[in-house]
C-alpha cells in the first residue's frame, strides 16, 4: 500500500495513561497530533474509551483527506484480527478494535499492531535505525516492550508477538515477572521495578515517585539512583547480547522514560554488552536512544499503513 496518491493518514496510539490521535503525511511527517489522558476507573466501560478515541480521530482529522488508518496499541492483541486486551486497560477485553475503526472508515486499509512495534518500525522507517537492515527497537517504560526488523522487513512471527524481549531472561533467580515466569528483563528493568529497588534500598522520595523521577535523580549522581540503573543497564545489555547473537543485528533503538536517564543507564549496558557479545559480528552491534519521543506510536503506526510492503504482511 505504500505509494497512494497524497492525502494522509490517520494513526493511532494507544496506551494505559494516554491515547494519542494524529495526521501523518507520506514523509512521517506528524502534521497534527492530539493527546487525552485514557478515561480510567472501574465504571469506565468499553464504549466510554471508543468514544474518547473517536472524539480524538475527529479532532485530528479535521477536514483532510486520510487515505488510511494506522493503529498501535498496549499488548496482548489477537495479530492481525486487532482484537485487542490492553494490560493496562481493563474496560477493554477482546475489543474489536481494528474491526471497529473498519466499519467507521469503510474502504479504507485500517492496520493494527503492537504499539512497542510501532516505535521499532518509526525508527526503522524514520528514526536512528534509518538506513539498517537489521534492528530491535526496545520500549522501556511501564513495561519492556519491543519490535524486530529483519532483512529490511518487520518480524510478526507465527501470532504477531514476535519481539517481546522484555520476556528474555535475564536471572534465572531473579524476580517473579507478571507474565508468570521469572528473571525476565521486564521484571528487572522496567521503571515499577527500578523504583520499588531503589526504594528498598534507601532512595528517599515521594510515594508516587515514578521511573522518570529516578532518572533525573540518577543524572545528579544520587549513588541509590544510580546502582538502580547499573542494574537495569546490566540487565538490558545482557538481554540485547542474546537478542543479538540469535538475530545478528546491526542496531538497536531504546526508547521509553526509563532510557532517558542517559549515561547511568548506557554506561552499563555497553558495559554488560561488550563481555557478552564477543564474535566480531555480535560486537560491532550499535546501541542508541531513538531519534523520536512521544510522536515515535504515531509515526510507526502510520508507516503500517505507508510502508506496508516492509511493515504489513498479514498471513
Ligand atoms: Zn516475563
Amino acid at each position: 500500500m505504500s505509494g497512494r496518491g497524497s492525502g494522509h493518514v490517520l494513526a493511532l496510539d494507544v496506551g494505559g495513561t494516554k491515547l494519542a490521535a494524529g495526521l501523518v503525511d507520506e514523509s512521517g511527517g506528524v502534521v497534527r497530533a492530539l493527546r487525552a489522558a485514557t478515561p480510567a476507573g472501574r465504571y469506565v466501560e468499553a464504549e466510554d474509551l471508543w468514544r474518547a478515541l473517536t472524539e480524538l480521530l475527529d479532532a485530528a482529522a479535521g477536514d483532510a483527506e486520510v487515505t488510511g488508518v494506522g493503529v498501535g496499541c498496549g499488548g496482548p492483541m489477537i495479530w492481525p484480527d486487532g482484537e485487542v486486551s490492553p494490560l493496562n486497560i481493563p474496560a477493554w477485553r477482546r475489543f474489536p478494535l481494528r474491526a471497529r475503526l473498519a466499519e467507521r472508515y469503510a474502504g479504507l486499509p485500517v492496520r493494527l499492531h503492537n504499539d512497542a512495534v510501532c516505535v521499532a518500525v518509526a525508527e526503522h522507517w524514520r528514526g536512528a535505525a534509518r538506513g539498517h537492515r537489521n534492528v530491535l527497537g526496545m520500549v522501556v517504560s511501564t513495561g519492556v516492550g519491543g519490535g524486530l526488523i529483519l532483512d529490511d522487513r518487520l518480524v510478526n512471527g507465527s501470532s504477531g508477538n514476535a519481539g517481546h524481549v522484555g520476556h528474555v531472561t535475564v536471572d534465572p533467580d531473579g524476580p517473579p515477572c507478571a507474565c508468570g515466569g521469572r528473571g525476565c528483563l521486564e521484571a528487572v528493568a522496567r521503571g515499577p521495578a527500578l523504583v520499588a529497588w531503589a526504594q528498598a534500598h534507601g532512595w528517599r522520595t515521594g510515594a508516587d515517585a515514578t521511573g522518570v523521577d529516578l532518572a533525573a535523580d540518577a543524572r545528579r549522581g544520587d549513588p541509590t539512583a544510580l546502582r538502580a540503573f547499573h542494574r537495569a543497564g546490566t540487565a538490558l545489555g545482557t538481554a540485547i547480547a542474546s537478542v543479538t547473537h540469535v538475530c545478528d543485528l546491526d542496531v538497536v533503538a531504546l526508547g521509553g522514560g526509563i532510557a532517558e536517564a542517559g549515561p547511568p543507564l548506557f554506561g552499563p549496558l555497553r558495559d554488560a554488552l561488550r563481555a557478552r557479545a564477543r564474535m566480531p559480528f555480535a560486537a560491532r552491534v550499535q546501541v542508541g536512544r531513538t531519534a523520536f519521543g512521544a510522536a515515535s506510536g504515531l509515526i510507526g503506526a502510520a508507516a503500517l499503513v505507508l510502508a506496508g510492503d516492509r511493515y504489513w504482511a498479514e498471513p
